[in-house]
Formats: structure tokens, sequence, C-alpha cells
């Protein structure tokens, strides 16, 4: 435990943290959400580890952006390299953009070999809404009945974890991921079933769009492969397939640079995000060259801040950092020390239910002990446990009852050691705590 184990929730807040969270309230209004009862006041970040104001260090179990670790030396380095020479935008020949689209598309399989930038994944997936539409002359998007795909007026109305207050578009339609993995072998029924609906509606499909690890589904990885039929389905109907991955890309997955790549298939377009220059805003669409010339044939993009030389510099580096220091490699090794921990600990307490995931994203369900049942309001206060000694994570899925384990790839074996024994002494406190109320072994 870093700084001495604590089963204490209650939150205090630091006088100056009360004024921060008073101030920002009033200034940037009601539409924002802080993570923990007792929130954060972060100042530093080196590796997986961040600092509040107070010196205390805090694991990072949480933060995909930061990739390559916060503060990575050679990503600042390249940021302030290229700040210093020139930073203008995608209208001027620049060496450090197109060398880096270069690079980027070396990483994908042969036939997606353009790229266009964005600085958001928000924007990127909106791009490739309209180039689905636009190529495809449908209208028709299938989403997963708990996916996210951003911001913009158009992807929020496909990402239903956005809940009832955003409604869907009329031309959505939302397909289960499926609990077991007997289910997901069965998924492309499901996109058959959304692809009948649509037309039967007079709504000609125009893209399957799925986040390739389904962090806010849950977390599904398994079984391997099970996306390949639903790809069939969607281009037998006149669609094409948007993997998003703002989440699993970039190495999380342990096995290859794409989350695609597990499920054996190529996409028709794939959108980028989140860790792609390390917390620098940096995004984009790949595609193959045919889907793009179609899309660009009549339309004109230009995105300001969309992959200037310094975004590409940022992004050059992440891509250097990642081949050189092994992380895809290290996300396997130490993902599989975090995963057997956490079996562990699936065995010693009830309240953990099923693990999933692969790599360094993975998933755990924190159920109701006696009828095992999803229990958000623990997995919450676990959350808060972990925070209050000094490791960060969050909770997602449908219920927000699946532990959201993500850290930067560079997390170390001690560091994923040191998070499984944090929450093994959680589960240990909240376990006694209510055989002490109980009296039986009923466990909160
Ligand atoms: N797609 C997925 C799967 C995401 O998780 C997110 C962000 N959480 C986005 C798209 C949107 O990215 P951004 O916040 O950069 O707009």
């Amino acid at each position: 435990m870093i700084n001495g184990f604590t089963a204490d929730a209650k939150v205090e807040l630091p006088q100056h943290v009360a004024a921060l969270i008073a101030r920002r309230q009033k200034v940037m209004g009601s539409a924002y959400r802080l993570f923990y009862d007792s929130p954060v006041d972060l100042v530093k970040g080196k590796g997986v580890w961040l600092y509040d104001t107070f010196g205390r260090a805090y694991l990072d179990m949480y933060n995909n952006v930061s990739c390559v670790g916060h503060s990575h030396p050679a990503v600042v380095e390249a940021i302030v390299r290229q700040a210093g020479e020139l930073n203008t935008h995608t209208r001027y020949l620049n060496e450090s953009v197109i060398g880096y689209a270069e690079q980027l598309v070396s990483t994908f399989p042969e036939a997606l070999s353009n790229v266009v930038f964005t600085c958001t994944g928000s924007e990127a997936n909106d791009l490739a809404l309209r180039i689905a539409k636009k190529c495809t002359g449908g209208s028709g998007i299938i989403v997963t009945e708990n996916a996210y795909h951003g911001i913009t007026e158009a992807v929020a109305r496909i990402s239903p974890s956005l809940g009832a207050s955003m409604p869907l578009g009329s031309n959505v339609r939302t397909v289960a991921v499926g609990r077991t993995q007997a289910e997901r072998q069965q998924f492309a029924n499901r996109v058959q079933i959304a692809a009948d609906d649509l037309k039967r509606h007079g709504v000609q499909p125009a893209a399957l769009i799925i986040d390739t690890i389904f962090a806010s589904d849950g977390v599904y990885a398994d079984p391997v492969g099970f996306l390949a039929p639903a790809m069939e389905v969607i281009r037998r109907e006149g669609g094409i397939f948007i993997a998003d991955e703002v989440q699993a890309g970039f190495g999380r997955t342990g096995e290859a640079m794409w989350g695609f790549s597990r499920h054996q298939l190529v996409p028709d377009l794939v959108t980028l995000g989140k860790p792609m220059g390390n917390g620098y805003p940096i995004a984009g669409v790949v595609s193959s060259s045919a889907l793009m010339d179609e899309f660009g044939r009549d339309v004109r993009y230009f995105n300001t801040y969309g992959g200037t030389p310094v975004a590409c510099a940022a992004a050059a580096a992440v891509l250097k950092v990642i081949e050189t220091e092994g992380l895809i490699e290290n996300a396997k090794r130490v993902g599989s020390v975090l995963d057997w921990g956490l079996r562990q600990l699936a065995r010693q307490f009830d309240l953990i239910g099923e693990i999933r995931g692969v790599g360094l994203f993975i998933g755990v369900d924190v159920v109701d002990a006696g009828t095992r049942s999803p229990a958000p309001a623990l997995a919450s206060r676990i959350v808060n446990l972990l925070r209050q000694n000094g490791i960060l994570i969050s909770a997602s899925g449908p219920a927000g009852h699946v532990l959201k384990i993500r850290p930067p790839l560079v997390l170390k074996e001690d560091e994923a050691a040191m998070f499984v024994s944090a929450l093994g002494d959680i589960l240990h406190a909240l376990t006694q705590n209510s055989a002490q109320t109980t009296g039986d072994r009923g466990l909160v």
C-alpha cells in the first residue's frame, strides 16, 4: 500500500480543493463531472505516477491517453523542438506531417493506405460517418447497446451510453454485445436483425461502428474473431465497417498495434484518437485510397489544427517510443500479471465476478456476493477507496459495475502487483465490514 492503508472513504476535502471545486463550478458550469467523492488536484505526472498539490503520489491505472507514460521526455522534446521551428497546418508541405502519415499507415494492413487528421476522436468518428454516408448512399448506422463514440451532434446520436436524455438518431439501431462468449459468437445475427429493421423502415444501412474493445459496454475481447462475421453482414447490406480504435489502438491489447487485429478482419475505416499524441491533441481517420478518393472527389477536407507539424511530431515520438521501449510486449507481459492477480482475488472474494479484457485493458465485474447481480454502488465504493489509497481507476459498463483498468502502457510488474495488493486489502476490508454488520458471510 502506498501511504499506509485506509478503509475510510469518508470525504474530507482539503480547504484549497473545496475552493477549486467551487471556482470550477462557477466558471465551468454544470455539464462537467469530476472523478471521485474526494476529487484530486493534480499538478505533475511522470510515467504511471501522478502527483497532487501535497506531493502525494497516485498510481495511474486509468489514463490510456498518456500511453507511453505521463510527460515522456521524448514526446516533450519533440513538441518543444517542432514548436520552436514551425507550426502551421496541412495546406503547406511539411516533412513532419507527411513523414508521420507515412509511418502511421505503415502500421496498418496494406489496404488501409490513407490518413486524414483531426483533433479529437469525436471529429474522427464524425468524419467517418460522413464518409460512410457519402460512399454508400445509405444513412442507417448500427452501434452497440452502450457504445460511446463522442460529442458532436452526429456522434452523440450514435452514443447510447450518454443516456436517455441524449436521444439516438432515428436511423440508428443498437445491438447487444452479448454477456457470454456464446452470445457474442452470435453477434453477427443481431447485426443482421438491425440491418433488416433499418431496411424495413426504408433506411439503407451505411455503417456498423464498433469500439473494438467495447470500453463503455463493459470491456469485451473474446472470443477472438467474433466481429469478423458482423463485418461481412454490414458489407453484404451495402454498408461499411468502422473500427473505432480510440480505446484499443496503439498497442493496448498487447498483441498488435490495433484492436481489430484480434478480430481477424480489415475494416473499411479506422478512427484513432486518445493515445495518438500522448495527450497532445491529434486524432484521425484511416481508410483505403478508394474510399477516400470517392469521398474526396466532391468534398474538400481541411481541419485547422488537425495534423499540425507539432501534433505530428508528438505523434511520431509516440510511435517511436512504443517501438523502442517494446510497449506492446510490455502490455502483454504486465497485462497477464495483472490478469493473474485479479483472478486470484476473484477466487478469494465473492464480490468479484467476471474478469475480461486483453493486454492492459481489463474490466472487472463487481457483483453482489449473494445474488451475483451487478453492484454499481459497491464498484463506486471500491473506486473511491482505491483513490483514498493512492490508486486511480474508474468504473464503466451499462450498470456502472465494471472496474475499468487501463493504465499507461509503461506499467511495470511490481506496479501491477501493487494495484492487485491494494484492491485485495480493500476487498478484505469491505468483506470484514459486512461480516461485522451482518454477522454472516454476506459481503455487502
Ligand atoms: N470513441 C471512443 C471509443 C471513445 O472512448 C472516445 C472518448 N472517450 C471517443 C470516441 C471520443 O474521443 P474524444 O473525447 O477525443 O472526442
